[in-house]
């Protein structure tokens, strides 16, 4: 294995997928925890969670400022763009997956399962016919730094889709605690990354693939795809080319489709999560911790 100060190749291909004259770049320092990602296009800028101090931070890529664009923020954890442009937010304290409607109005999309509060969601993905999927583990309940501590009502860790008409349903049950998720670019799999390790020692930080029934509203058993030695595996994005970029305890790991290590950017912080920014979708934003940092690589993130 070839190392550097900034790269761990584990594959030489690794070597393909970086720029070799790059530097890890820190945008900005200053949070407890910094989670949950987005990127909007049409905007040029990204947001992301700094959930114990309950703001989402706004990085406006025209200029690289930085500054608060939503306090309170019901300790929002994971975020996307939904299929309109608009953000779709994991809320901690709100124990919801919500939306900013265009006219900045906001709608609660899901609260409950089985006439049960949700947990804490997590992190949220859009699929292309407009049904939302996101995980429900219990770090937003488990303890106030990150929520208000409350009992799980539902006694479960889940991944549910909200369908276009609103309707909840429970599609993963059988993990710890599910946390990042992405679809393929084909939407015939889920990933999902399982940090249950934080609640139970036997379960192992992991991410899993589950195929995705055809008509789109079901998934079917799931199959494991990597084991992660160094740390837990939090919010990940896939490349266009199928590759999984993920959040890790040493920094950003690549992994092939089939879950073979290509190589590790090394960041200095512990890694939260991660999205593709930029016109080309081939700048990584990276939460790390108290920091974001960003690079330039030579791959890019599936819209
Ligand atoms: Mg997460």
């Amino acid at each position: 294995m070839l190392v550097s100060s900034l790269y761990e190749m584990h594959d030489p291909g690794f070597a393909k997928l970086v720029q070799q004259n790059e530097k890890l770049e820190r945008i900005w320092t200053g949070g407890r925890w910094c989670e949950g990602p987005a990127w909007f296009p049409a905007g040029k800028y990204a947001i992301w969670s700094d959930i114990p101090n309950d703001r989402v931070m706004r990085w406006d890529a025209t200029d690289g400022s930085v500054s608060e664009f939503i306090r309170p923020a019901f300790n929002q954890n994971g975020h996307t763009v939904d299929l309109e442009g608009r953000l779709v937010s994991c809320e901690h304290k709100g124990r919801c997956v919500s939306r900013i409607e265009h006219d900045g109005s906001r709608t609660v999309l899901a609260d409950r399962f089985d006439d049960k509060r949700l947990n804490s969601p997590n992190d949220v993905v859009v699929k292309s016919d407009g049904s939302i999927w996101f995980t429900d583990p219990t770090y937003g309940i488990d303890s106030d730094y990150e929520g208000d501590a409350a009992p799980s009502e539902i006694k479960a860790s889940n991944v549910y889709r909200i369908s276009p008409d609103g309707k909840v349903s429970c599609v993963v049950s059988d993990l710890v605690q599910p946390n990042g998720l992405a679809f393929s670019f084909d939407e015939k799999l889920l990933y999902v990354a399982d940090t249950g390790f934080t609640h139970d020692p036997a379960c192992t930080p992991k991410i899993c693939a589950y195929r995705v029934s055809d008509d789109g509203t079901r998934v079917g058993a799931g199959r494991l795809i990597t084991t992660s030695d160094s740390g837990l595996f939090d919010g990940f994005r896939l490349d266009t080319e199928g590759r999984i970029w993920t959040s890790a305890g040493d920094g950003v790991q690549c992994y092939d489709s089939n879950g073979t290590l290509l190589g590790t950017i090394l960041v200095p912080e512990v890694v939260a999560n991660l999205c593709f920014t930029g016109p080309k979708l081939n700048r990584l934003l990276i939460c790390a911790t108290t920091s974001v940092y960003s690079i330039y690589v030579n791959a890019k993130g599936l819209r």
